[in-house]
């Protein structure tokens, strides 16, 4: 079926071939930040994709930007989370801030030019964010942070960072950290199984002042303020693991017609047939519930909340077990880096553990399901 978003889709898909895949190994061999990839993308004006016009983006839709990110994916996860990670940054001043906020933060990331980062996760946070320890301080008419975040993507790259602290005893803000700002440090890059081209590190913030302007509008309601992006942020994590797996599974479809034992292609074996069937349902049925999941986001339904922790569960469960699938089918070529799948499957296990573990999904989805004591 074609929609009015087939040419937008073609025209990521053949960026991403063209600009993107050929460096996708080497920076995942040398962790390195993709710049290839990161040009194409701003010459293209896809980190703009969310933002209104007036900020300097181009304002399109969260389906948009679900198909940008599945594209770039296919070509290199490391880019895409880069990509992704800068909307994530911007999304509660975009939601919530002043227009002075706006205006500072979103056009140069909406161009390209600067980068953004969210960090809620801590050294003993990450499921049980209530429990984070990084504190804001009121002090005259500046704020003052003190703290750690972890794993923060695109951390030390960006020049935002939307931070998230404690404000008050059970109250939270969402504090933008500026790289240069007094009592800003970053500790030394993760060495990961995956994503090796998105820079990964902690954010120490050491009596580090800002001025009021760079809190996101209510410093108490932080909280709630992150929590209302979740949905677009696990739509953007979802279609990441959906493009590594159409990644993977187109990359195996070609090998499978190409490769021959037995004095056959490898795709006449009906073993391997119906191997590749399933992994066609796979990736299919996630993406249906994706996009199922973002309309009810667009809508405003409340039934958003539990379908986007299905999709993203589906999305990045199956894409596990298809780029899993695709290293057997490329058999002891799989498991060597001559081939993508091999970076593919290594990548692709993180989609199941960050924006919210697949465990932390299954207990939105339980919760909602006896809450509505329904079975859809
Ligand atoms: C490459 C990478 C990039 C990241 N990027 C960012 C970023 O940009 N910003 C940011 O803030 N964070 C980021 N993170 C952190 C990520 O979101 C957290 O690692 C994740 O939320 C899990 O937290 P944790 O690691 O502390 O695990 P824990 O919360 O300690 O969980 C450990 C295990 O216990 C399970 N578990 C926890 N609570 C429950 C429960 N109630 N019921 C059942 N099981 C449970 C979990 O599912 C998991 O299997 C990133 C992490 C990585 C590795």
């Amino acid at each position: 079926m074609e929609t009015e978003y087939d040419d937008f889709r073609a025209s990521v898909r053949s960026l991403a071939a063209d600009k993107i895949a050929p460096y996708a190994a080497d920076v995942d061999e040398k962790e390195r930040f993709p710049e290839e990839a990161w040009a194409a993308l701003r010459a293209a004006d896809l980190p703009g994709l969310p933002y209104d016009e007036k900020l300097g983006g181009s304002g399109a839709d969260l389906l948009s930007q679900v198909i940008a990110v599945e594209e770039v994916a296919a070509a290199c996860g490391s880019s895409a989370l880069v990509l992704l990670v800068n909307w994530a940054g911007t999304s509660t001043v975009v939601s919530h801030g002043s227009d002075e906020l706006k205006s500072l933060i979103v056009p140069k990331v909406a161009s390209g030019s600067a980068g953004a980062a969210w960090c809620m996760t801590e050294p003993t946070v990450g499921s049980d964010l209530s429990g984070i320890r990084t504190s804001a301080t009121r002090q005259g008419g500046d704020w003052v942070l003190n703290g750690q975040k972890r794993f923060i993507s695109n951390a030390p790259w960006a020049e935002w960072y939307a931070v998230l602290a404690r404000s008050g005893e059970n109250d939270f803000g969402v504090f933008m950290v500026h790289r240069d700002d007094t009592g800003v440090s970053f500790g030394p890059h993760e060495k990961k199984m995956g994503m090796r081209g998105s820079p990964t590190a902690d954010v120490i913030l050491d009596d580090c002042r800002i001025p009021a302007v760079r809190v996101v509008a209510d410093p108490m309601q932080g909280y709630q303020y992150i929590n209302g992006e979740l949905n677009v942020s696990r739509a953007l994590i979802a279609a990441q693991a959906l493009g590594i797996a159409q990644g993977a599974f187109n990359a195996a479809v070609a090998y499978t017609s190409e490769r021959e034992q037995f004095g056959q292609p490898l795709a006449r074996f009906q073993m391997l047939r119906g191997m590749v069937a399933d992994l066609a349902v796979k990736v299919s049925s996630a993406r249906a519930l994706l996009y199922e999941a973002v309309a009810l986001i667009v809508a405003g339904d409340p039934r958003a909340r539990a379908r986007i922790s299905m999709a993203k569960l589906l999305c990045s469960d199956n894409a596990m077990a298809v780029t899993t699938d695709a290293v057997q089918l490329y058999g002891g070529y799989g498991f060597t880096r001559e081939y993508p799948v091999e970076r593919m499957m290594r990548d692709v296990k993180i989609t199941q553990i960050y924006e919210g573990t697949n465990q932390i999904q299954r207990l939105v989805i339980a919760k909602d399901v006896y809450a509505r004591q329904v079975r859809s």
